[in-house]
């Protein structure tokens, strides 16, 4: 059976998933926002070199430090869905496969 979702609704700043094998999921805003899978945001990830998190623990800029939320979401394709964020961004495709994978990052 294909995962996909068969339900999104939004909550305290989660994004919650019902998917079609009953798993209900809640995924932080920020942790999506975070993990976007465009082009733009991997670069700046990988671009970015991060030698004093010797505890991994992320720096919060600015930007990162206002609440964020989803202004929308659009189905792409019949196996993604593009979220556009109160911060403007709207260019990552998140796969059902991506969204899935976050059960296990809080
Ligand atoms: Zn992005």
């Amino acid at each position: 059976m294909e995962l996909m979702p068969t339900e999104l609704s939004i909550k305290d700043r989660k994004l919650v998933i019902v998917w079609n094998d009953s798993k209900t999921q809640e995924v932080p805003v920020k942790a999506l926002r975070d993990r976007c899978p465009c082009a733009t945001c991997r670069e700046k990830r990988s671009a970015t070199p991060q030698p004093n998190q010797s505890m991994g623990l992320p720096v919060i800029s600015m930007n990162e430090a206002q609440p964020i939320s989803i202004l929308g979401m659009e189905p792409v394709g019949g196996y993604a869905y593009s979220i556009r964020f109160s911060d403007g961004h709207a260019n990552g495709i998140y796969t059902f496969d991506l969204l899935r994978s976050f059960e296990n990052h809080d």
